[in-house]
């Protein structure tokens, strides 16, 4: 296992379309690995592999409450219901903060990594993150649609 480097904004990388998995081997469950284990190391709830500069339709989620947590493989999203406004950041921008308006829910079928089909039901802030992070397989940042973008310096946060 290995902490990737994470991508930043600007690299053009981040605006391309992620492939779909179609064949989940030995490479694709090391990258979710390391994936895991970079999204722990750098305190983000989420992380798409194209954050780690590999263009595949993987996600690795973990809100940090014991329950939501998993890896998402080809995600689809099936239904969307609601609204929301979320104040949402991302690893791929540094400090960048904005309010972004997502479905209150989502319905999400994908693959697991042992490649079985899951549905899950998210809403609150899980179905922010699903929705952020199936954006990053589109080519879509936060940014594109935040309103109120703001940075905030390190050194403001409290550890
Ligand atoms: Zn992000």
């Amino acid at each position: 296992m290995a902490i990737r480097k994470i991508v930043l904004e600007g690299d053009e990388i981040l605006r391309k379309k992620s492939k779909p998995v179609e064949k989940i081997d030995d490479k694709i469950l090391e990258l979710i690995e390391d994936m895991k284990e970079t999204m722990y190391k750098y305190d983000g709830i989420g992380l798409a592999a194209v954050q780690v500069g590999i263009l595949k339709r993987v996600i690795v989620y973990d809100l940090g409450d014991g329950l939501n947590k998993g890896v998402i493989i080809n995600p689809v999203i099936k239904q969307r219901k609601g609204k929301q406004w979320c104040e949402e950041g991302c690893l791929s921008l540094p400090n960048v903060f904005g309010e972004v308006q997502r479905p209150a829910k989502v319905v999400v079928e994908a693959l697991n990594e042992k490649g079985e089909n899951i549905t899950i039901s998210a809403k609150d802030l899980l179905a922010v993150c699903l929705s952020h992070e199936i954006d990053h397989l589109e080519g879509i940042l936060f940014v594109d649609t935040a309103e109120n973008i703001h940075e905030v310096m390190p050194e403001d946060i409290q550890k």
